[in-house]
This record gives structure tokens, sequence and C-alpha cells, in this order.
């Protein structure tokens, strides 16, 4: 495969602190010689891991964006031992757009990996990332929540890969340092879809993410658990040692496992009444909403239940649903 054509305006070996632009080269209409800014940043200093932290992966998830710009802001390379390479806008063109996917060409980046240098501007960024970022880092921590049709109880994700004892041990550390009300994992093999934390583990860089809230906007809670939460696991793995950081609140381990987990809305749209509220304890059987049938209103609403006992994580935002939108899924405590 051929080399990235992203060229970085700063130096990722240089010691201190440096700011600048990824350049992708983009030839339009408006622009014939063109390139499109995505901000990078990088803070180097003495010996220890290189992690990235990474958020603005989907463009309309906020809470890991603000967080990582005014981590950029306030940190200073004599605190930083190792290297920290900040992704703040992955998706610039989606994070400009305020969109979960790129207003250019449709792209979802975090189903885009390992990319493609030849591919569309995504999968250039995504290809970017895998070969020229990823590749070398120890760690790295890519900051999501529901964006605009999701919301979640603040939470950090992880996947586990089975027969990787080692490998497992540190994510799930990662995910009780990181101290979000709810710490979840998934199970599937190494590298085994298109995310940005399945490039990273195919690079051999141990990682976790993040589901910190969501409804496209950002609130004073999840970005506490998303600022405390990343402080804490850059002191943990070493990379800032003495950055002030609070006390882990604890985490509740859960798993989301198969389809039982999920709530989708099976047959016509219509408008969604939530039975449940974030965060309730389930039971099996027990009804999750109403659809009900605007064109119809005479109709009695259809009635979709959960499938298996859990948490409510993850709820829908929109009042309209069509079959196949998901509007719920559960956790269950974690069993190792
Ligand atoms: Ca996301």
């Amino acid at each position: 495969m051929a080399a990235s054509r992203i060229t970085p305006t700063i130096d990722f070996e240089k010691n201190g602190r440096q700011t600048g632009f990824l350049r992708l080269l983009h030839s339009v209409h408006e622009s014939a010689y063109g390139w499109i800014p995505i901000p990078v940043a990088c803070i180097k200093n003495g010996k220890g891991p290189t992690v990235l932290l990474n958020s603005g992966n989907h463009g309309d998830e906020y809470e890991g964006q603000v967080t990582l710009m005014k981590l950029i802001r306030e940190l200073k390379p004599e605190q930083v031992q190792g290297r920290i390479i900040f992704n703040p806008a992955s998706n610039f063109p989606a994070a400009m757009a305020g969109r979960r996917t790129s207003p250019i060409d449709g792209g979802n980046l975090n189903r885009s990996f390992p990319g493609d240098p030849d591919g569309g501007v995504t999968k250039q960024i995504a290809h970017y990332i895998d070969t020229e970022i990823l590749s070398k880092c120890d760690f790295a921590f890519d900051l999501h929540s529901g964006g605009s049709s999701l919301m979640y109880v603040p939470s950090s994700l992880g996947t586990l890969v089975p027969g990787e004892t080692d490998r497992n041990t540190k994510v799930l550390e990662l995910l009780r340092q990181f101290g979000a009300p709810i710490g979840y994992v998934s199970t599937r093999p190494m590298g085994a879809d298109q995310t940005l934390g399945a490039s990273a583990s195919r690079r051999g860089a141990i990682s976790i993410g993040t589901e910190l809230g969501g409804s496209g906007t950002v609130t004073p809670a999840a970005l506490r658990v998303g600022e405390a939460g990343v402080r804490r696991l850059l002191k943990h793995i070493g990379v800032v040692p003495d950055i002030k950081v609070d006390p882990t609140p604890g985490t509740r381990l859960m798993q989301v496992g198969g389809p039982d987990y999920y709530v989708y809305t099976p047959e016509f749209g219509g408008v969604f009444e939530p039975l449940v509220e974030l965060g309730d304890e389930i039971k099996a059987g027990q009804p999750a909403a109403a659809i009900h049938f605007s064109h119809t209103p005479w109709r009695e609403p259809e009635i979709v239940k959960f499938e298996r006992d859990g948490v409510v994580l993850c709820k829908r935002i929109p009042g309209r649903t069509e079959r196949g939108d998901c509007l719920f899924h559960l956790g269950s405590d974690y069993k190792a």
C-alpha cells in the first residue's frame, strides 16, 4: 500500500510542545490546491510511553473534544514523561459540521480503519492515524459519547480478546482507573472491527474508549467524568506522573454481549415513548418503549420489551423512530 499523502506541520520526534496541522490535500472547485487542516498537538519530554488522546472521531460528540482542548492548553512539557499526541478533532470535516460522519464523503471514521491512502478523505485520515500515529503508541484513548442520536450513562469501554489475559487485565485496570460510573467491556477477536481501537490493538497499543454522554451536547456532569478520567489515565500510565487527580469514585464493571442486550424498533415507525430511564435496573420481559402511530392515532401503540435482565446504559434521543433504530442497550455485571 502507498504511503500517506497527509503531511504534518509538526515533528512528532521533537521535544517540547508543538501545535499544528495534519495537511490533507483536498482539491475542490473552491480551492484547487487546498488542504484540510486537521489540528494536532504533541508534547514530548524525557523517557516514557507514547499515548494518543483522540476525540472528534464522530464530529457530534463534544465531551471529549472539550476535554482535550482544555488539556492541550494546560499541560506543560516539563510535566510530561514520554509523549502525548493530541488529535482532538480527528474527523475534522465531521467535527466542523457537528455531524457524526464527514460531509465530504459520508465517511464514518470509526468504521474506516485501517483506512486507505488512496481512498476518500475519511479513509485517508484513518490510514494516517493507523500508520503514522498508532504505530508510535503504547496507549490510545478514544473519547466518544452517544452523539446526536444516543445518550449514555457516562461510561468507559474496552474490548477483551479471548486468550489475551495480560492485555485484558491491563484494559480492565484502565477502565477502573478512568473511574466513570460504568466501565463496560465487549469480547471479540483481536482487531476484528474497523474502529480506531481495533487498529490500536493490531499495532500493539493498549486502548480504551469512552461513551461520556451524548445528545449532541455537553453537560457539566459528563465533562467532569471525562476530565477527571483522562487525568487519572495519564497519571496511571506514567506519562504525566505528577498531574493533580481526584481519587476514583469507583466504577461498576459491566459487559455488553449479543443482540439480546439491544432493543430495536421492530415494526412500523412512530413516536418513541421511553418507559424506562437511563441507569434503571431491568428484568427480562419488562416494557422498554411504546411506539405511537401518528398516522393512526386511535391505534394502540406497539410495546417493545427488553429480552434480558440488565442496566440501561444507552437510550435513543430523537422522538421519531423507524424500524431498525436502536432504542436502548443494556449492560450486565461483568463476570470474568
Ligand atoms: Ca461515537
